[in-house]
């Protein structure tokens, strides 16, 4: 591939070594060689190797990695409906931002890029940080103020550089733009690199499922970077001729911020309370790719989910009582299925990502679920 970047809005060009983040003309940039999947290439134990023939590196072989292993894809049910949930967050950091962390930090250091600003509500700006620890890269990290401590914690130890914004997510991107003046901005929302790294999940759940495609598959959307992800494997399998059909891809939103629906509605998302949300990784008034979001979820044939706080946490209690122990913004694509348990029949082969980490919550579930 030769990795040039084009913008889907206005179609410029753009070689990768220009180091851009998005287009002149504001829009996200993308990249403009599909890859051709053939699964006997899929060789090695981790992602980085296993699919690195449809991955952007020019050098996967000495890629840095923590030797990532295949997270398992494991039975459960919920409101009588049988379900595989795909277990994200046993990737390093805890979530499954690993993989598009992997991808991006492992081009930047192609790229000669040593110094990054990165803006997140916690599980992507781990990820980064650990990976850019690994690459021996200077991480800038933008967050709210009132951020998980866990997650502050966790970026902070890696040795990032952290830059606590008192505000909302709007109000950091806006901070961590302006510091980009001067560095990359490897920003999870708008990186072409990081979603071909959460692709990967889609390629390992197809391998676990023998090349049999789900029907329908649950993710909470913040930015959306797994379920675009997701989308672009799925179009580079059937492109290639892996798959017929499309799983339906259900975006799975908070009540507290829904920009997928009210743009459908034609209604501007208003303002996020100032107290903080329960499932803080979904609450993204502004996704930089909403348009590639509403996009995947109607051609897949999906729908958008709301759910609420009360569903959530019996979300989460429900995988618990099953010895699952995820954070509230995983919970929100379990609480989805209640409202699908009358819709989906056995047969439908359901999947859920459960993208973050309980343990990264704690504390946050100890209020909510009252627990000693
Ligand atoms: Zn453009």
């Amino acid at each position: 591939m030769d990795g040039t970047l084009i913008c889907p809005a206005c179609g410029a060009q753009y070689p990768e070594d220009d180091v851009v983040w998005r287009c002149r003309c504001g829009s996200c940039l993308d990249l403009k060689e599909p890859f051709r999947p053939d699964p006997k290439n899929f060789k090695g134990p981790h992602f980085l190797q296993r699919y690195s023939s449809v991955l952007p590196l020019r050098d996967p072989k000495n890629a840095v990695s923590f030797g990532e292993s295949t997270t398992p894809l494991h039975p459960m049910e919920f409101y009588s409906i049988p379900v595989q949930v795909k277990m994200d967050f046993l990737l390093a950091t805890g979530s499954f931002k690993d993989r598009g962390a992997a991808v991006m930090i492992n081009k930047c250091r192609e790229l000669g890029i040593s110094r990054i600003v990165e803006d997140s509500s916690g599980n992507s700006a781990s990820a980064v940080a650990a990976y850019s620890a690994l690459a021996g890269i200077d991480a800038h990290i933008f967050m709210p103020a009132a951020n998980s401590s866990a997650k502050t914690i966790q970026v902070s130890t890696y040795g990032a550089t952290l830059h606590k914004i008192s505000g909302n997510r709007t109000d950091c991107a806006m901070a961590a733009e302006e510091a980009a003046a001067e560095s990359y901005y490897a920003a999870h929302t708008w990186n072409p690199y990081f979603l071909h790294g959460t692709k990967t999940v889609i390629y390992e759940i197809m391998e676990q499922m023998d090349w049999k495609a789900p029907g329908t598959i649950f993710i909470p959307v913040g930015s959306g970077t797994q379920l675009l992800g997701i989308w672009l494997g799925l179009k580079e399998m059937k492109r290639a001729g892996l798959i017929e059909k499309y799983p339906r891809l259900m975006a799975v939103q908070s009540e507290h911020c829904t920009p997928i629906r009210n743009f459908a509605l034609g209604k501007v998302t208003p303002e996020l309370p100032k107290t903080p949300i329960l499932a803080e990784g979904i609450a993204i008034r502004h996704p930089a790719r909403l348009s590639q979001i509403l996009q995947a979820v109607k051609e897949s044939g999906g729908d958008t989910v709301t759910v609420t706080d009360n569903d959530i946490v019996e979300g989460l209690q429900l995988a618990a009582q099953q010895g699952v122990y995820m954070e509230p913004t995983s919970a929100a694509a379990v609480a989805a299925l209640k409202q699908y348990s009358d819709r989906l029949t056995k047969n439908d082969k359901v999947v859920v990502p459960l993208t973050g980490h309980g343990l990264k919550a704690s504390s946050r579930i100890e209020q909510i679920t009252g627990s000693q």
